[in-house]
């Protein structure tokens, strides 16, 4: 890594003290003999998956998710040593690396319940791995109605073991409940089959965050929480019951770098899309949508600077953005400026910036690019160890 003496003055802070509240929260409303597994793929949901795993380990994570067999060897490498599991399986010709960084995948084709098979073999384990049914989804998963075909065809492995059943929900944020309750009807038949086959899956998971809050009866014995780790509920949860009281864990900020007064009439940015209609106060600030502040946001949004709104104006550019001052008195160069925070009881919320360009939370914060240093903040709670 280069050493530098000062960096570009944007950045994005991650309270992990915020983490650790809403994963206890979280276990709170799940029910006592269910486990909780961290989902943490994307980094983190752009939270940075290393320093965020660390503290859900020493909290007492169950189990941790990925995405992808990539994603759970950094974990590994970063010294994590509780169960982690692929959501999405692997790809052919991964199956050495899921045994050498020790990870659990979901299986849902055949070729890879093989591939497994013969690499474990020739490692001389026996590897456990969870059976992903589609119960609704229609994404991953085997349909319920081919589960008994497809355990049929298992059994000639001999070095992989299912420990595991789950599935996902399409729509456990809606308000309409019938759909989910559907799905938990259709699991519990797939598990019903592999009983009768003669399987005996340890674990049973379906739950996302949403499912967690509004469908307890599928919170099995293992639930998997993502978005509402971060403090994402907005738009992650259906409307009732209430939301957990979740606080929000990631703040985007940036500095005046270019400050000026111009006359009316005055455009501002590519295309000329913003005319000034007054003499106005116009601040250039470090971001842009190279960074994840999406173009969407051009003419369209707004932040906090010195305890006040200031519109987006003009073209969100590649690397900057203009924000209009000319309403907040006394605005300096380098004044700090945010994005998605709070402050002196202004908010602007990541479900917010989502709303304004639609879209959800999840895609604004796993969209903040990797140019954008995460700084990491135990503040109030220094019991937490990195
Ligand atoms: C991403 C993911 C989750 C977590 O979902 P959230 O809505 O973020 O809680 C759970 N299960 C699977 C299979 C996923 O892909």
């Amino acid at each position: 890594m280069h050493q530098f003496h000062q960096q570009r003055p944007t950045w994005a802070e991650v309270s992990l003290a915020a983490v650790r509240h809403n994963f206890l929260t979280i276990k709170k409303h799940l029910n006592p003999d269910a486990r909780l597994m961290a989902v943490v793929k994307a980094d983190a949901y752009g939270h940075g998956a290393v320093e965020c795993s660390r503290v859900l380990e020493s909290i007492g994570a169950d189990w941790f998710g990925v995405a992808m067999i990539e994603e759970g060897a950094v974990l590994r490498e970063a010294g994590i040593t509780r169960p982690i599991f692929c959501l999405g399986g692997f790809w052919q010709g991964q199956a050495e690396d899921l045994i050498k960084y020790d990870l659990t995948t979901a299986i849902f084709r055949l070729d890879s319940a093989e591939e497994l098979n013969a690499r474990a073999r020739e490692a001389g384990r026996m590897i456990e791995f969870h059976l992903k049914v589609d119960t609704g989804m229609g994404r991953l998963g085997i349909p319920v109605a081919d589960v008994a075909e497809f355990a049929h065809s298992l059994k000639r492995f001999d070095r992989i073991k299912l420990d595991g059943v789950m599935t996902h929900f399409a729509e456990a944020d809606s308000d309409e409940t019938d759909y989910s309750e559907t799905q938990i009807e259709r699991f519990k038949e797939a598990v019903k089959i592999l009983r009768e086959l003669g399987f005996n899956p340890a674990w049973q998971h379906l739950a996302n965050s949403a499912g967690i809050h509004a469908h307890p009866q599928s919170h099995g014995n293992l639930a998997r929480a993502g978005a509402t780790l971060y403090g994402l509920e907005r738009d992650v949860l259906a409307s009732r019951p209430e939301p957990f009281g979740l606080r929000p864990v990631l703040s985007l900020h940036s500095r005046v770098s270019m400050l000026k007064t111009v006359p009316a009439g005055t455009p501002v940015g590519y295309g000329c899309t913003f005319r000034t209609t007054r003499e106005s106060r116009i601040a250039t600030i470090p971001i842009g949508y190279a960074d994840g502040f999406r173009r969407a946001h051009s003419n369209n949004g707004r932040v906090i600077v010195r305890g006040r709104f200031a519109p987006i104006v003009g073209r969100v550019s590649m690397d900057l953005t203009m924000i209009d001052v000319t309403d907040v008195p006394d605005v300096e160069l380098a004044d700090e400026v945010i994005l998605i925070g709070e402050e002196k009881g202004l908010r602007i919320a990541a479900e917010d910036l989502a709303e304004e360009i639609g879209t959800i939370s999840y895609e604004i914060v796993t969209g903040i690019s990797s140019r954008v240093p995460r700084v990491f903040s135990l503040d109030d709670d220094p019991a937490i160890m990195l």
